[in-house]
């Protein structure tokens, strides 16, 4: 508890706003291209309702008209304005001429033997994302892993995508169009009212980039999944994994109030340092310091720390109890994931044995530890594995 009082006092407000006006310009930087198509007529996909509402005032439509295209564009999830049925047939063609609807195209399908199905999205400009729905093997009911940037700007050692350079950020219409794109797929429009199960029922934030380096669109993003006029996800289907972003991760709680996620893997600074060099900006007392003020933390809301085991090097008892420490008293599960090997990966994955033996010291202090298990292997599929093939690595740091 000590930590905590030193840590946060040792962060001033000052300093945080400053780092957060710094971080959200560097993204601006990587922002997308406009959502514009060559012959003018303008994606609505990613508009807030407020936007939506201007652009139709533009052409001299009532505000009730956004009500009813957001109805059909995120609830309905029709893409063609001639399928929107209360709309008439003029103001249909109308928007035509100056509108779409848009989704990523799809470059590449994939289904696991498992029934992991992985897409790689191609937006309009030729950039490539992945998007992975895993089924949930116990329910009728699975989570969309979407992306958030092409390529990231961090390294982590462990990570495929650290390979790649950012690219550039995801838009807001380009994120959760990947969502929008994977329900078209198992044609699961319309949105479901009340807690209707449907396969495609959470959102994670776990697929390539770093979504608290691109927070205004991720933001806007998810508030289009929440809203409850359309997809209407509730926060607690919508979890955000962070390297540790920690100046983003108290705006992240404070607007959004989504399930975080951390990605924490070293429980000594030495060790994350170079394993998820972020840490030497945002070392580990901030980060957990930033993980107790996260709002909403409670039992029923935990944090997940998601631990990937590196054989010899996080995944001894002794890491395994100076993780209990460093999260007590934090409504928290811990996530242990399996390294998943790739070519050219300086690591290989812990054995079984020392799976289980930090699992239960994990568990013995009141923490789930849910191993993770590889899904979607065969299609490159797993947790880290996400890249697009086709860009050139950068040379190692
Ligand atoms: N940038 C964010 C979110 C995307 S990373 C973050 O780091 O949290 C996606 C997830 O994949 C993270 O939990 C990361 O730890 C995990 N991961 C990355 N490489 C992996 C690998 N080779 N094997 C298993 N999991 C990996
Ligand atoms: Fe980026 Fe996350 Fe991969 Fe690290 S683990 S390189 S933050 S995508």
């Amino acid at each position: 508890m000590s930590r905590k009082v030193s840590t946060t006092t040792a962060i001033t407000p000052d300093l945080t706003d400053a780092e957060r006006v710094r971080i959200l310009a560097k993204s601006a930087l990587f922002n997308p291209p406009p959502a514009q198509l060559p012959d003018g007529r303008r994606d609505l996909v990613g508009l807030t309702r407020e936007e939506l509402a201007v652009e139709l005032a533009v052409i001299g439509e009532k505000p009730f008209r956004a009500k009813q295209l957001w109805h059909w564009i995120y609830h309905q999830g029709a893409t063609e304005f001639s399928k929107m049925s209360s709309i008439a047939r003029p103001l249909q063609e109308r928007l035509a001429e100056r509108f779409v609807v848009g989704r990523p195209s799809i470059a590449t399908e994939q289904t696991s033997k498992d029934e992991t199905r992985k897409w790689l999205f191609r937006f309009r400009d030729g950039q490539e994302a992945e998007t992975v729905y895993i089924p949930d093997r116990r329910e009728d009911r699975g989570a969309v892993c979407i992306s958030s940037q092409v390529g990231c700007t961090l390294s982590c050692r462990f990570c495929h995508t650290g390979t790649q350079r950012l690219v550039r950020n995801l838009g807001a219409a380009e994120i959760v169009g990947q969502f929008m794109a994977a329900r078209d797929a198992y044609d699961e429009w319309p949105s479901p009212r009340g807690d209707v199960p449907r396969l495609l029922s959470t959102i994670v934030l776990m697929g390539m980039g770093e979504p608290l380096y691109n927070y205004e669109n991720v933001a806007r993003a998810m508030r289009i999944a929440m809203d409850g006029e359309g997809i209407g996800l509730s926060r607690r289907r919508i979890t955000l994994s962070t390297s540790g972003v920690v100046p983003m991760m108290d705006r992240c709680g404070a607007e959004l109030g989504v399930n975080l996620a951390v990605s924490l893997h070293a429980v000594r600074d030495d060790l994350r340092d170079e394993i998820v060099p972020l840490n030497r900006k945002y070392p580990i007392a901030e980060l957990i310091a930033a993980c107790r003020r996260y709002p909403g933390a409670s039992n029923a809301r935990r944090i997940t720390f998601e631990y990937i085991m590196l054989r010899g090097v996080n995944d001894s008892e002794a890491d395994a109890r100076e993780l209990v420490r460093l999260i007590a008293g934090i409504p928290a599960k811990v996530n242990l994931i399996p390294f998943n090997p790739w070519p050219g990966s300086d690591y290989r994955p812990s054995g079984r044995d020392a799976l289980e033996r930090f699992a239960a010291i994990v568990q013995d202090a009141g923490f789930a530890s849910p191993i993770r298990m590889p899904r979607g292997q065969d299609i490159l599929a797993a947790c880290g594995q996400l890249r697009t093939e086709s860009r050139r690595t950068r040379p190692a740091a």
